[in-house]
Parts: C-alpha cells; sequence; structure tokens
C-alpha cells in the first residue's frame, strides 16, 4: 500500500510502498477515506515532539472504513465507518488512568506518533479508541472534527462555562470549529490573528467572531477566558493582558515557542494559565455528539495523499483556511 514515511525529523516524508497492515487482537484495518493534517504533524516532521516511533506513518485524524477485524472485536462490523483520533492507547492501570485522567496516561500511546497513522491507504487502530462518526459529515468534512475539533473543544471546556467572552489566538483548524460551537453555547468570540492578516480575520467574523483583530490589538471588553492555539509564547502575555480578572488563559498546542517573561501584573487577581494535553475517549464521544447539533461546519482543503508535503507546507505558510485534508 502507498503511504507517506517520515523516516527521519526535518526531512521531507516520503513515498514508500508498505506490506498491508494485519489486524492483532481488538484492532480493526481501515480503508483510510480522508486524513487530516494537524499542526502536531508539523511539530513531528519538524523535531519539535522528540519521540516519534521511525520510520512513521502521522496522521492522527483518519476517517476510514472498516475492511477487516482482529479477534475479539465487538464495538464494530465490516463496512462501518470509523474515526480514529490521536489517543490511540492508554494502560488503564497508572493512576492517571484510574482517576479519569487517561490523556495523561504515563504510558499513553498517540496515533501518528508512536502507531502509525493515516498518512496511508490502510491503518490499523485498537477498537477501543475509535469512533462512530455523525453522518452529516462526508469523510473530507468529519476528518477535522477527530483533532481540531477534540482537542479545541477540551480547550474551550477548560475554560470554564461560566466564561461568556472567549479570545482564540490563532485561528486555523481548531479556532474555526470550536468557535462554532462557543456560539452555540450563547458564547461570545473575539477573534486574533496574526496583525495584519485580514482574511483569518474575515474568516473568524464569517463564522460568527463578534471582533477580529490582530494579536497586537485590545479587544474592546476584557475577555473572560482566552485559548491559545498558536504556537506562539508571547501570546501567553498578550492574552493575559486582554483578560479580566479570574480569567483563564488555555495553552491548546501540544508545542509552543518559550513564554517570555512578563510582570506578575498579568498574573495577579487570580488569572490561571493552564495547557491541554490529549483528549479522553470521553471527550470525543461528547464532542461528537454536540458538533452536529451545534450545526458545526468545517471548512477543509482537499490534498492528495501524495501532496502531504504540500498540505504541510501550506500549514506552516498560514496558507490555509480551515484545516488540510489528505485523501488516498
Ligand atoms: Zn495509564
Ligand atoms: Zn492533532
Amino acid at each position: 500500500m502507498h503511504a507517506q514515511v517520515l523516516t527521519a525529523p526535518h526531512s521531507p516524508l516520503a513515498r514508500r510502498e508498505l506490506p498491508m497492515p494485519r489486524p492483532i487482537d481488538g484492532q480493526v484495518l481501515l480503508r483510510v477515506q480522508a486524513c487530516a493534517v494537524c499542526r502536531t504533524d508539523l511539530h513531528i516532521v519538524d523535531g519539535e515532539l522528540t519521540q516519534p516511533k521511525l520510520p512513521l506513518v502521522p496522521g492522527h485524524e483518519i476517517v476510514g472504513t472498516v475492511v477487516g477485524i482482529g479477534a475479539g472485536v465487538d464495538r464494530f462490523t465490516i463496512g462501518q465507518r470509523v474515526g480514529v483520533p490521536w489517543l490511540g492507547w492508554t494502560c488503564g492501570s497508572c493512576d492517571y488512568c484510574r482517576a479519569g485522567h487517561e490523556n495523561l496516561c504515563d504510558r499513553a500511546r498517540f496515533t501518528g506518533y508512536q502507531i502509525d497513522g493515516g498518512y496511508a491507504e490502510f491503518t490499523v487502530a485498537d477498537q477501543r479508541y475509535c469512533f462512530a462518526l455523525p453522518d452529516q459529515y462526508d469523510d473530507v468534512a468529519a476528518a477535522p472534527l477527530l483533532c481540531a475539533g477534540l482537542i479545541g473543544y477540551r480547550s474551550l471546556r477548560l475554560a470554564g462555562d461560566e466564561a461568556r467572552r472567549i479570545g482564540i489566538y490563532g485561528f486555523g483548524a481548531a479556532a474555526h470549529i470550536i468557535a462554532q460551537v462557543a456560539r452555540y453555547q450563547g458564547r461570545e468570540v473575539f477573534a486574533f490573528s496574526k496583525p495584519g492578516d485580514s482574511a483569518a480575520q474575515d474568516f473568524a467574523r464569517g463564522l460568527g467572531a463578534v471582533w477580529a483583530g490582530g494579536s497586537d490589538e485590545t479587544p474592546p471588553e476584557p475577555l473572560d477566558a482566552a485559548l491559545i492555539f498558536a504556537p506562539v509564547g508571547a501570546l501567553v502575555p498578550a492574552a493575559l493582558a486582554a483578560t479580566r480578572k479570574g480569567a483563564t488563559v488555555v495553552c491548546g498546542g501540544i508545542h509552543m515557542s518559550d513564554i517570555p517573561a512578563f510582570p506578575y501584573a498579568l498574573l495577579w487577581e487570580e488569572r490561571v494559565i493552564r495547557s491541554v494535553a490529549n483528549l479522553t475517549r470521553h471527550d470525543a464521544e461528547e464532542f461528537l455528539a454536540l458538533a452536529p447539533k451545534a450545526g458545526v461546519t468545517t471548512t477543509t482543503r482537499r490534498y492528495d495523499l501524495a501532496q502531504a508535503e504540500l498540505a504541510l507546507a501550506d500549514l506552516r505558510e498560514g496558507r490555509l483556511e480551515g484545516a488540510a485534508v489528505l485523501v488516498p
């Protein structure tokens, strides 16, 4: 089967013919219908995340059709459509797993990082970490829900239910989905793009943002919470400065440049900075039920699987509106 393979960080993906994967006990074999490209894939390719298996098939926003099952598979049957997210396996026995925080599992393994992912024609996945997908979305439209949507949703949830005015820094794949959820929940979205990126600001307004501006601008009202999806540490003090007392600033990415020193006064008055790591299966079930109810639509640009490098480059250079999706 054709796959796009990372053989070493800082090198381009290579087209390889790999043997067909075989599902072991508890795994489903999937024909990949679509796989969205996440910023985390860039961090892996660019060597900012340092523990990938190598060689690696990246990709952790997989929409696939079940074409084979291993022994003991009981959640899915042949022909069913499933989604595969970043969280690929957890131990179930560490303190975090036992406390319901499987996203922090000490031995967790991640799709497209320690487990081969969806930049391929076929893949295998542990059935316990696969999800049925809402019918309203075709394969390409559904793919970005599986990380941009899920991580975005967890970030929004951790901002707190009472936060009404939500700032979103970095208006890419996660932001474009979660802005719609926030609006459905009756919140106001304030979108921050790179200074001068009027296309991103128009995109945000089109998705219901009440205000859109550059990350160097001050919103018209102080924010109750801010979500940072851009991997830029300098946005942390900028976001703190835009928030009211008691606000939470949530860093939604897996990697960020260093956060510069800032005056304690920005954090004072019970402001909170926190990160979001991974997802739980509960997040996935909750979000995949909510997205169609909230009328979430995804904006995508479709690429052939063979164009994976181009999709990564477009994401790196900020040339995308919404999410890139690879189609084998
Ligand atoms: Zn665990
Ligand atoms: Zn991701």
